[in-house]
């Protein structure tokens, strides 16, 4: 500044006050205040085109150069003034910086000139290569001083290096100052050389071009101007919408955590069993898993699974109520927690259903020990509602030691299954084997498929003929059930009465053979009268005692087939009676009361009490196939035939010896009076057509024994009855 000041200084110092002129004065307003106004940006540049540098050129050459210096100056200053009005923020300080540069550029212009060329006013009278040397030396001096000056400024206020700064700001800006300077030159020229009207005609038509070209530029920028507002538009959309969208991921993970927050919530509850706080069977399994996982990899990994299921609860549970069975499995709970190693985990399943985990497991024998110390601690009986209540684990046990078990519910289920062996067999706990499993599935199997059997007709009736020893001749047939398997051919009777039972579905194949046989002997019946004094047994499950409506279901086929009912007997083994023998009382008598006979099966094996035989409405006990296979003179079997065939008598019942297979053990029954047989002796258990063949030929046994005597026989029967009474 102060250097441009000294220049402006020592210009204004030696001004020619003799160049002053109107014209001058004129010229230098409009340069002053009107040149920054026509200005023109080059498209896509930061350049302006400005025709203030052309008049300043004017004014070096025709008015001399302190002139131009004070006019570059007074319109740097005024353009400056004018950016600070348009509300461009320019300190006072670079404002008068402008003016200053403009000072010291213009000055060094005009004094290099004067250096290389004596006069420069002379130039309108020298050569054309004078002129063009002229305007070139103006041009590139006023370019490189200026360039220089605002350069090297700029180097001061950035980090940029100098030749960076005036390469990419600066460069450009030569062909401005040569243009302005050609133009310059040429207008002074025609000012001096041409007359008024074609530099009117020059003027005009260049204040033309210059307007028309300033509208062309101004409808670019406008359309350019609209074409980035659209695209501001389009981009304002698309940040809304990606706001939008921003709130709204935001919205979905704030639901996602709520989501995962409650799930969490949901699962400690979902893990816990609410009546004893124990864990619950996903977390068992959870933590089988878990120990799964860890076998990975570590080899040598043993642990122990229980599966334990209370018994007896049901009945508990029935007899004195809900709220007594729950409090019954809370301590049962209690007790089973108070036997829990650190590390070890006891759960609930569901009803009495509770499995522990016995991790690191001292030694092989650990499992049967842990068993045995469950089966003392819930030896003392629980006090609920006053009362003392017994009850029992059965547990199964299924152990990982290196295993195959991939899944946790395997080895739970293999526990489960060892559980119900223990169960069946009245065993406080059982260690699952592989055959165990094997045995499971066909079970599972056979279930499945005897659900199907009745629809598909899959059931057969046999029928065994019973004999009347005295006579030998046919009195009936014990009808047995038969399943004729699409696959496994015919199916006995002990394979599928068991799995029957334990489904339920024994009562509509109880109802389906009912229903088959006396259909059958109801036709045998009004074949002939012969065949009035027939009889037919059917076999009555255990499970039918806890069915109310079975006596009724009975009556019902009773009617629909026409049978007799006196012609039919139902046997019911003698353990199934034992069972449950009140109840069973109560139901024989209802059965009794339709008029049907009753049986007791396979007596002798079920450990009936005296004391109950005699109120059974029966009158018939079939002595048990094992005692009379194996009856020998004096045998300790044969004592018990024996003895059963006199307690027979003594209660006036009739008495039936099955399993009969040789002649030997059918002469004995005889002499001890059995007046009913039935074994292969005679025939096995045959379809209908044969049972029928057997029925044609009612005599078909009378030379089975040479010296058959009924008289005999009848002798025999007292001599028995004589011996008990004795
Ligand atoms: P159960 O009622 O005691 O029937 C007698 C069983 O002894 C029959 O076996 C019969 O074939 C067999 N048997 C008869 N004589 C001899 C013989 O001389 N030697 C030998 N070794 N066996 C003889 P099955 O038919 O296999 O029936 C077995 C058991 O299945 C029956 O014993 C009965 O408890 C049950 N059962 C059969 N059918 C039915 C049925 O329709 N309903 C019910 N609830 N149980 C049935
Ligand atoms: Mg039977
Ligand atoms: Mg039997």
């Amino acid at each position: 500044m102060a250097a441009g000041g000294a220049a402006l200084g020592y210009t204004v110092y030696l001004f020619p006050i003799d160049r002053l002129s109107l014209g001058l004065s004129i010229f230098a307003l409009f340069t002053v205040f009107f040149s920054s106004y026509l200005q023109i940006q080059l498209p896509r540049t930061k350049l302006y085109f400005t025709i203030s540098d052309t008049l300043i050129f004017i004014a070096l050459l025709n008015y001399g150069g302190e002139a131009a210096i004070v006019l570059a100056t007074l319109e740097s200053l005024f353009t400056s003034l004018n950016f600070k009005r348009k509300g461009i923020k320019i300190k006072t300080k670079t404002l008068f910086l402008n003016g200053a540069i403009a000072a010291l550029t213009t000055f060094a212009t005009v004094h290099l000139l004067r250096l290389l060329f004596d006069s420069v006013s002379d130039f309108a009278a020298g050569s054309m290569t004078n002129f063009v040397k002229i305007v070139s030396v103006m041009a590139l001096a006023q370019f490189l001083s200026n360039s220089l000056v605002v350069s090297l400024f700029a180097t001061t206020k950035d980090d940029k290096s100098f030749w960076k700064i005036w390469n990419e700001n600066c460069l450009n800006a030569l062909i401005i100052y040569v243009a302005g300077a050609f133009a310059a030159g040429f207008f002074t020229k025609a000012f001096q050389q041409i007359e008024p009207f074609t530099i009117g005609v020059t003027i005009g038509v260049s204040a033309l071009i210059y307007l028309t070209y300033r509208r062309y530029l101004n409808d670019i920028k406008d359309a350019a101007a609209k074409a980035e507002l659209a695209e501001r538009e389009r981009t304002d959309q698309a940040e809304r919408h990606i706001e939008e969208l921003q709130h709204y991921i935001g919205e979905q993970e704030r639901i996602a955590q709520a989501l995962r927050e409650s799930h969490e919530r949901y699962r400690h509850a979902a893990f816990h069993d609410d009546l004893t706080g124990l864990p619950n069977r996903n977390f068992f399994i959870d933590m089988l898993k878990f120990l799964l996982e860890r076998a990975k990899y570590q080899e040598d990994l043993k642990f122990a699974v229980l599966f334990l299921d209370l018994n007896r609860f049901k009945t508990i549970n029935d007899s004195l109520g809900h709220l007594a069975g729950d409090r019954l499995i809370t301590h049962v709970a209690q007790r089973l927690t108070s036997l829990m190693r650190e590390g070890d985990l006891v759960a609930r399943f569901s009803g009495d259903e509770f499995g522990i985990i016995l991790k690191d497991l001292p030694a092989d024998e650990y499992c049967a020990h842990f068993a045995d110390l469950v089966r003392r601690r819930l030896l003392t009986p629980f006090t609920l509602n006053g009362r003392q209540v017994f009850t029992s684990v059965s547990i199964g046990i299924a152990v990982y030691n290196n295993s195959k078990y991939q899944e946790a519910e395997d080895i739970l289920r293999d526990a489960d299954i060892a559980m119900y062996y223990a169960k069946r067999r009245n065993k406080n706990f059982m260690v699952f084997d592989q055959t165990m499993h094997a045995r499971a599935v066909t079970l599972l199997q056979l279930e499945t498929d005897l659900r199907h059997a009745i629809d598909r007709d899959e059931l057969l009736a046999y029928y065994q003929p019973i004999v009347d020893l005295a006579t030998m001749k046919l009195k009936g047939f014990e009808a047995l059930m038969r399943w004729k398997h699409p696959q496994r051919g015919i199916v006995p009777p002990v394979e599928f009465i068991p799995v029957a039972e334990e489904t339920g579905m024994i009562v509509p194949l109880t109802l389906w053979i009912l229903q088959e046989s006396c259909r059958t002997l109801a036709g045998w019946q009004a074949r002939s009268p012969l065949n009035h004094s027939l009889i037919v047994s059917i076999n009555l499950s255990g499970k039918h005692f806890a069915q109310p409506d079975i006596v009724d279901q009975i009556r019902r086929i009773i009617l629909e087939t026409g049978v007799n009912p006196s012609s039919v007997k139902l046997e019911i083994t003698e353990s199934a009676v034992m069972e449950n023998a009140e109840a069973t009382i109560m139901m024989l008598k209802q059965l009794r009361a339709l008029g049907v006979n009753l049986s007791i099966d396979d007596f002798g094996t079920g450990y009936s009490s005296l004391s109950y035989l005699h109120r059974f409405p029966i009158d018939t006990l079939k002595v048990d196939r094992s005692f009379v296979s194996t009856m020998e003179d004096g045998s300790e079997n044969g004592e018990i035939v024996r003895t059963i065939i006199a307690l027979a008598k003594t209660l006036n019942l009739d008495v039936v010896a099955e399993g009969i297979e040789t002649i030997h053990q059918l002469h004995q029954l005889r002499i001890l009076g059995c007046e009913y047989g039935q074994g292969y002796l005679f025939s096995r258990p045959v379809p209908l057509d044969e049972a029928q063949e057997i029925l044609d030929d009612p005599t078909r046994w009378q030379n089975v024994i040479p010296n058959n005597n009924p008289a005999s026989v009848a002798q025999n029967r007292e001599f028995t009855h004589l011996t008990i009474a004795n």
